[in-house]
């Protein structure tokens, strides 16, 4: 298979991290005989600096032009002047935009060699496999907003979570759709008691389900209640289909139970087009070029732009079953072990896992 990959690197461990993603897909392109062409491109704070916007027409053009895109991450301190007149994460909402990326998809699988690195209990989280699909592009970040100066000297300020119903029906079909394939179970999570967006996202959903997946188990939860489910019992979920706000601070929130943000991946995708994958975590300038950054997550994307934009399944599973390996095998970055402990850096880590792609 030959196909266009776009680099998006960005800013502070991106590059670092995003070279090892590189790495591995060359591996896998020598192993299965496919044919992988890479091009770099600007996003982020280093696209404010060398061309005054955080995404380039240039960057656009080229995405657009290919099969799958992998980042980095953006932003910094560098570019966190409240007064700025552009922001790194701009670039980063114009993609989602452009591309007509609706969808994020967030697995949170636990690791059985890393449970102990978990702030929740081993018995809770073990055997942990929830595929999240937040919405991307509608909901209160979208919505209109303002600000206005009141005659008693205070503010008013307003955000509007807006939803159409073809908007909640595609995600909610993508969702139930990768339920299908995994353990036939979604559960939508909305705040319907309260919210008028979210009597509509139950109204759809609830008709997806029973005209097109009437053999899934669908259940329904409320946002508020979910935020104690997935703590208390995270093993009972498979797929889970959220808006915008509510994906936004559930799946941070999910995040805790495998312990670490450097194992963490997730793919953005539309109807069609390319997909764009992406470690969860962001640009860690305390750690940017001390090669110590964890490049499993950006590994693990790799693997899932194989899956979604390639349809290389067996590749995918390839490159995550050498990633358990290596953490079988004992091999820990910084942020997976106490301070203090022996740690491998971010290429050592890299290796490990080429080493066990190829044996
Ligand atoms: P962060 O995720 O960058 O870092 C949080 C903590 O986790 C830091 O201590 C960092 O060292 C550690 N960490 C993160 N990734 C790691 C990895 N792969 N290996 C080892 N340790 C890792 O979040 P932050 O510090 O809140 O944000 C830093 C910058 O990143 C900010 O400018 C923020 O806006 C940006 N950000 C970007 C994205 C994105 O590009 N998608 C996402 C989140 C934050």
């Amino acid at each position: 298979m030959q196909s266009k990959i776009v680099l998006l690197p960005g800013d502070g461990i991106g590059p670092e991290v995003v070279q090892q993603g590189v790495r591995v897909l060359q591996s896998i392109a020598s192993k299965f005989g496919h044919h992988f062409e890479f091009s770099e491109h600007l996003i982020g704070g280093i696209a404010i600096d060398e061309t005054g916007d955080a995404l380039p027409n240039s960057t656009i053009v080229a995405c657009k032009s290919s099969e799958a895109i992998l980042l980095g991450a953006v932003g910094g301190p560098k570019w966190d002047d409240p007064n700025a007149k552009t922001r790194p994460e701009a670039g980063l909402l114009k993609i989602r935009k452009e591309l007509g990326l609706f969808a994020n998809l967030r697995p949170i699988v636990t690791f059985a060699e890393l449970l102990d690195s978990s702030p929740l209990k081993r018995e809770i989280i073990e055997g942990t496999d929830i595929l999240f699909f937040r919405e991307l592009t509608g909901g209160l970040y979208f919505g209109p907003s303002g600000l206005e100066e009141l005659p008693d000297g205070q503010q008013r300020a307003f955000s509007t979570a807006v939803y159409t119903t073809s908007e909640v029906e595609r995600i909610v079909r993508m969702a139930a759709q990768a339920a299908l394939k995994r353990r036939n179970k979604l559960t939508m999570v909305d705040k319907a008691n309260v919210l008028e967006a979210s009597r509509l996202w139950r109204r759809v959903s609830a008709r997806i389900m029973k005209e097109e997946f009437p053999a899934l188990e669908y259940e329904v939860v409320l946002v508020d209640s979910m935020a104690m489910h997935l703590l208390s019992r995270p093993t009972s979920f498979d797929v889970v289909v959220t808006s915008n706000m509510f994906g936004d601070i559930l799946t941070d929130e999910a995040s805790m139970l495998p312990g670490s943000l450097g194992m963490l991946p997730s793919a953005s995708l539309g109807s069609s087009g390319p997909g764009l994958y992406e470690p969860i975590h962001g640009s860690a300038p305390d750690i940017a070029g001390k090669g110590i950054a964890n490049p499993l997550a950006t590994i693990l994307a790799a693997a899932m732009l194989l899956r979604h934009s390639l349809g290389l399944e067996n590749e995918a599973v390839s490159i995550e079953t050498a990633v358990r390996s290596v953490l079988a095998a004992g091999h820990r970055t910084a942020d997976l072990v106490r301070r203090g402990q022996p740690s491998l850096g971010t290429i050592e880590i890299t290796d490990h896992v080429l080493k066990a792609l190829v044996a």
